[in-house]
């Protein structure tokens, strides 16, 4: 079955219900934001295909903290260019979404044991923006981040996912973006991806549709793989709050299931 028709059989089997699937996308590099190409069309074609949100929580990979989990409570979040060395048409971006600050504070609340704040100064990086030009264009849903705290480990992320999930029932799609494999180190072009990462990559896929949340999160078992695959795992954390935010009855969708500069792997995926 092509994407397309796996897209329309998600829009069809999604109409009947108002639970929000829950989202994580491979955002590789920001020049995915402005060019026309696989990921990004097919980034559009999936929020034509989602149901409408009221509200959307992004998890970026580029938002790190230590010792907290930040929720941005502005009214307008700012559009931040968290990168350097690209066309100045890249820096000239603006996504002007609104924020959604109420639905921030209840976030606070649900996560009040996982040492979550408010914070005001952060907006949108790249991570979040880059996608969210495809997915939504007209910029017309409210929008906010979440941090990532890399003081905890990686069951912690798993465990933010499984306590946000009561938000898919009120409207508000979960958004995680990083990347499966993610180790900027080894990239290279015009070559083959390497072997360790479409054996991290395929392992993940694997127990993502087994629901395997403990194999996952498991550093020890991961080992040397997961090292090679995320020298540091922020670009991995979204996606393990992504999987912890599904359940048994959802089903699962690949899209953008290829490797890019032979270190950086697009695979996405759509729980719903
Ligand atoms: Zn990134």
């Amino acid at each position: 079955m092509s994407i397309t028709q796996s897209l329309q059989q998600l829009k069809d089997t999604l109409k009947s219900s108002d639970r929000m699937p829950v989202v994580f996308l491979g955002h590789g590099s920001p020049m995915n934001a402005i060019e026309d190409n696989d990921f990004s069309r097919n980034w559009t074609n999936l929020g034509q295909s989602l149901p409408h949100p009221q509200a959307i929580l992004v998890v970026s990979a580029h938002w790190m903290t230590k010792g907290s989990t930040l929720v941005d409570i502005s009214a307008m979040p700012r559009t931040i260019h968290d990168f350097y060395g690209f066309p100045q048409e890249l820096f000239e971006q603006q996504y002007a979404a609104p924020g959604a600050p109420s639905v921030a504070k209840e976030v606070i609340s649900i996560l009040a044991s996982h040492h979550a704040e408010g914070d005001d100064t952060w907006g949108l990086d790249h991570g979040a923006w880059s996608v969210l030009k495809s997915l939504y264009p007209n910029a017309d849903v409210p929008v906010f981040q979440l941090s990532i705290d890399m003081n905890e480990d990686l069951p912690h992320h798993v465990e933010i996912g499984k306590a946000l999930k009561s938000l898919r029932d009120r409207g508000v799609l979960i958004l995680g973006s990083g990347n499966v494999v993610h180790n900027l180190r080894r990239m290279r072009y015009d070559t083959n991806p390497y072997d360790w990462a479409i054996e991290f990559d395929q392992l993940v896929a694997e127990k993502l549709e087994h629901r395997d949340l403990l194999a996952l999160s498991n550093r020890q078992d991961l080992g040397a793989l997961l090292k090679m695959a995320h020298p540091s795992v922020d670009h991995y954390l979204p996606a393990l709050t992504i999987a912890g935010a599904a359940d048994d009855r959802d089903s699962l969708l690949f899209m953008n299931s290829s490797i890019d500069i032979a270190s950086v792997s697009m695979r996405s995926f759509i729980y719903y």
